[in-house]
């Protein structure tokens, strides 16, 4: 048997790797899969770099390698049968939709087979999750709880630790005045990486800086994200030492100086598995019993890891192939070029943006509250938003930008989010610093320069009354919407030129 080493399974802590130590490896560099969007150079600079480290790193510690740089997973495979007839490969199951069924086919018309086995870079398998799922509503609450129970972290005696499940009423902080987070590490780019960079950059090029997609990462930032088992594990360390003692603070808060603040900076080493979820969560709950930092900064981590990545990858699971194109809401906007550009004079959205267009990250409230607020109230059709998010972010892999950015960003579905992320540019102002030095007035609804968060989200209302005014979480809103009155037509119609400014660019 041969074991498949997929580009985001780059572990030797768990899966068929480690359990068949002699047997030989197969990688496949697939480069037409990685056209089929596109993804910020920084995202395929990652992970070829990181696939092509592990490579090596399997090799220095005398494993057999066979790692084909190639256009499709099946020429990989022909290449891997002809060489070994009669061989049989195994792989994790990989996350995303459709995936192990692609590679078997193609395994197949190569002249050979796939075995796939459990995933065992997540904490929770699907056969426990759909077990504490059963039929019911599927609430992120109640699978934190059970996987808090489960593990035994943060609990005490069957309790949670300091007697409360969440903290979140202490992680809405705003950093005060002259607050200067902790400088978050940067990896520079070895020999390989460089190669790779400058390959991608020869040959990928034509995806992402050409129409219609406006020269969108024609010009990132230096590439700075870990590649090797080794950076991710600095990067923990990094993050536990320096940054969690004042992660939950300021986890909502945006700042235009500080594009990183106290976040932990780790999903690319997750997702890729050079980190296993247990190994970061182990760490932060040290950190907290060896009075490192606070619970309620070490409960909002570890929250973010073992709730809330695990419960998405299985909603996912079990919601595809329909969650992908959901629109509960029949929302039919194109997405906005500034999305690729950056060119608005919005300085929350251009800020952000600019941040993505340079290092292809920005952290979880920028995507919620920003990005995905302002698609969801100017009435951007789901599935673009999601492709957008899956080609621009270096972390973002259909399983997990799916569920986020469709549910959860723009409340595509129902099956979880109970309500949807919608906010005027209130929300912003309290969480950021953006709206001081803002051309646009973020207390004006309506005339010139009036905020455009604020007529879309009173017209995002009003537009979907039939579908959520009976929300029992929507009720006060709606009485707000209805105190409007007369000024609704006029909330309409700025509505209308918004998007008008910004399909012509002008916004
Ligand atoms: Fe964003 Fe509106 Fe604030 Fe400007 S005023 S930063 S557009 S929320």
């Amino acid at each position: 048997m041969t074991v498949l080493v997929l580009g985001d399974q780059l572990t030797r802590q768990v899966g068929p790797l480690t359990d068949r130590p002699d047997d030989r490896v197969l990688m496949v560099e697939a480069h037409e899969f990685a056209r089929r969007h596109p993804y910020h150079p920084h995202k395929l600079t990652l992970v070829f770099s990181a696939m092509r480290h592990f490579r090596d790193r399997l090799r220095a510690d005398g494993r057999a390698v066979d790692y084909h740089t190639v256009g499709t997973f099946r020429e990989g495979f022909e290449a891997h049968f002809d060489a070994h007839p009669d061989d049989t490969l195994v792989a994790m199951e990989p996350p995303s939709h459709g995936a192990s069924a692609g590679l078997r086919e193609a395994a197949g018309a190569a002249g050979g087979d796939i075995e796939f086995v459990e995933n065992d870079l997540f904490l929770c398998d699907a056969g426990s999750f759909d077990g504490w799922a059963g039929d019911g509503r599927l609430r992120h609450e109640d699978f934190y709880r059970f996987m808090r129970r489960r593990t035994g972290y943060l609990m005490e005696d069957g309790d949670p630790v300091g007697g409360e499940w969440n903290y979140d009423d202490q992680n809405r902080e705003t950093p005060p005045e002259g607050w200067n987070p902790p400088e978050p590490p940067a990896f520079e780019p070895d020999a390989l990486t460089r190669e790779v960079a400058e390959l991608v950059e020869e040959q990928f090029a034509g995806g992402y800086d050409e129409p219609p997609y406006g020269g969108a990462w024609a010009d990132p930032g230096e590439f700075r994200w870990p590649v090797t088992r080794r950076e991710a594990c600095r990067a923990l360390d990094d993050f536990v030492t320096y940054r969690l003692p004042e992660f939950g603070d300021y986890q909502d808060a945006m700042l235009e100086a500080e594009w990183a603040l106290c976040h932990s900076l780790l999903s690319t080493s997750l997702n890729l598995g050079l980190l296993h979820p247990r190994e970061v969560v182990e760490r932060a709950v040290a950190a907290y019993r060896e009075r490192d930092a606070p619970l309620h900064c070490v409960e909002g981590f570890v929250r973010q890891v073992l709730g809330w990545r695990e419960f998405l990858r299985h909603v996912y699971r079990r919601e595809m192939p329909g969650l992908a194109t959901a629109n509960q809401l029949g929302a039919g906007e194109d997405l906005p070029d500034l999305y690729w550009t950056g060119d608005t004079d919005m300085a929350c959205l251009s800020d952000v943006v600019e941040g993505v267009r340079q290092r292809g990250y920005s952290h979880h409230i920028e995507r919620l509250m920003v990005l995905s607020n302002f698609a969801l109230v100017y009435g951007v059709e789901p599935a673009q938003l999601n492709e957008w998010f899956h080609a621009a972010y270096v972390d973002a892999f259909h399983w997990v930008t799916t569920p986020n950015v469709v549910e959860m960003g723009l409340f595509g579905a129902g099956v979880f989010a109970t309500k949807p992320y919608a906010s005027s540019a209130n929300y912003i102002d309290r969480m950021s610093d953006y709206c001081s030095g803002c051309p646009y007035y973020k207390t004006k609804t309506t005339g010139e320069g009036a905020c455009p968060f604020n007529a879309l989200y009173w017209d995002f209302l009003d537009r979907n009354e039939d579908r959520l005014r009976s929300n029992h979480r929507m009720g006060l809103v709606y009485s707000h919407l209805d105190d409007k009155g007369e000024d609704l037509a006029a909330i309409r119609e700025q509505a209308a030129d918004i998007r008008e400014r910004a399909r012509d660019g002008e916004l």
